[in-house]
């Protein structure tokens, strides 16, 4: 990959000035994985397309109206921008106009945080003495060193332009477990109107990235403290305070952050963690000896989340599945239940196409949640997975597919015209091989299938 940007490189000349800019700087002076790599240079659009071709490489205006354009190198795609800056920001998300050809430090200045705001030298990309190199206006190594995210200018007219960029702050905060800096962090509730303007489907990717971050707790905690939770979330706000009984040691808030991050860094894990309780406040109650209940809780936390998730435009696979994690994530399988009970309960799982590992995952997370450490939980977990496991690995038919008569033979054996009645026979089916998988045989189902055909005759 390195050669093939350094050909690039050669191919433009000493004068594009060729550098490596924003989080691909960042995450390599931190030592991180570095996600995809941002050129910029100081060629206008089409004499980068000009050199490229001249230079034998395929070039594409991918971009133009933004001054990119594509460079493809021994089989990769190379994105290159031509130093910019931008004009006025009207809707609280976009500038007006870009203004192409301006000084890298007007480019770097354009940029939301310090940390985003480095430059290295496509030559110098190797040398061990990168700093020498480094361009850095805003000091953000020293916001790396202090682990701080702070804006690039006032904060205040920065968040005014774009109201992505406090969540963004959030979200990095997740990600690199830094703190926001003091100017910056203050300014975000003062901007919360303009952050309300952006599209939920960016607001969905930046709360996605924070949720799967390394520190999700604290990016969360300052989605809370900035007000930025309410704008899309506002049903999680009374989860804050909400105090449970004896099981959890924390309020629903601090039990919901606990999840998040016990949770395994996927989105749908990770969703499923935040919302999983929240219809625990609308269905608090406590008793007269004092003990506090959260009656149905599962069903009005499936109801807000459905709605949360629908207001971020999420896909409907991810809704499905977080769904489904919240659906099963009270049901506690104990040593006392039959084999045959285990079964139905797979069942369950099968029908909402929830694998069992999946809902294992996000069970044992769930318990640690509740802040009386490992202990009492781990092993009472494995346990249960390992029955579990040992039970779906016989293979039991979980779903009328599995029968080993089907819809036709049915037919042929009533010798009546299809109609409701063969769900209803597949289900009555269904339900004697999960209590007892041996009878799904021709000859036992037949028998089975005779005798609900006679009751159900004597019946009609
Ligand atoms: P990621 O690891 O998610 O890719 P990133 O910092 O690279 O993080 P990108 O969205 O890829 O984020 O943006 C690349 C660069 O563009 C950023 O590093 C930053 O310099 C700049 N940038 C991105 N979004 C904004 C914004 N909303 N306002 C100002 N600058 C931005
Ligand atoms: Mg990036």
């Amino acid at each position: 990959m390195r050669e093939a940007l350094q050909r690039v490189a050669q191919a433009l000349g000493p004068d594009a000035h060729l550098m490596v800019v924003g989080g691909w700087v960042r995450d390599h002076l931190l030592g991180r994985e570095a996600g995809d790599m941002d050129l910029a240079s100081a060629l206008m659009p089409e004499e980068v397309m000009r050199r490229a071709q001249a230079a034998g490489l395929k070039a594409l205006p991918t971009g133009l109206q933004h001054g990119t354009v594509t460079v493809l190198s021994e089989g990769h795609g190379f994105e290159i921008t031509t130093f910019r800056g931008d004009g006025d920001y009207l809707d609280g998300r976009h500038p007006e106009s870009v203004r192409l050809g301006v000084s890298l430090k007007e480019d770097l200045a354009r940029r939301d945080f310090s940390i985003n705001a480095m430059a290295i030298p496509v030559e110098a990309m190797d040398a061990s003495q990168i700093g020498e190199h480094l361009v850095d206006p805003f000091d953000g190594r020293g916001d790396l060193d202090q682990r701080l995210i702070q804006a690039v200018g006032d904060p205040l007219k920065r968040f005014a332009e774009d109201g992505l960029r406090p969540l963004r702050a959030c979200r990095f905060a997740s990600q690199l477990e830094f703190d926001v800096e003091g100017e910056t962090l203050k300014a975000i509730p003062m901007r919360l109107e303009v952050s309300s303007k952006v599209a939920v489907e960016r607001v969905f990717v930046e709360l996605t990235k924070l949720l799967c971050g390394r520190d999700p707790k604290r990016g969360l905690q300052l989605l809370a403290d900035s007000g930025l939770l309410d704008l899309w979330t506002e049903e999680l706000r009374s989860m804050i305070g909400c105090t449970q009984n004896l099981h959890h040691r924390f309020p629903v808030w601090d039990h919901t952050l606990e999840a998040v991050a016990f949770a395994p860094p996927e989105p749908a894990l990770r969703w499923a963690a935040l919302l999983h309780d929240v219809g625990k406040p609308a269905t608090r109650s406590v008793d007269a000896a004092g003990n506090v209940h959260f009656y149905g809780h599962e069903a009005v936390s499936l109801e807000v989340t459905e709605r949360i998730l629908k207001r971020l435009k999420v896909s409907l696979a991810l809704l499905r599945e977080v769904l489904a994690l919240i659906r099963h994530h009270g049901t506690h399988p104990t040593e006392e239940w039959s084999d045959a009970a285990c079964r139905r309960f797979l069942r369950k799982l099968a029908e909402d196409e929830l694998p069992l590992e999946q809902w294992g995952r996000f069970r044992i997370a769930d318990q640690l949640a509740k802040g009386f450490g490992e202990e009492p939980y781990r092993g009472e977990h494995e346990k249960v997975m390992s029955r579990m496991q040992r039970l779906a690995e016989a293979k039991p038919p979980l779903n009328p597919r599995a029968l080993v008569l089907d819809g036709r033979a049915l037919l042929a054996l009533a010798g009546k015209r299809a109609g409701a009645w063969v769900g209803e026979l597949q289900k009555h089916l269904l339900d004697a091989v999960i209590e007892d998988p041996a009878l799904n045989t021709t000859k036992d189902l037949e028998d089975l299938v005779q005798g609900w055909l006679k009751q159900s005759s004597n019946k009609g």
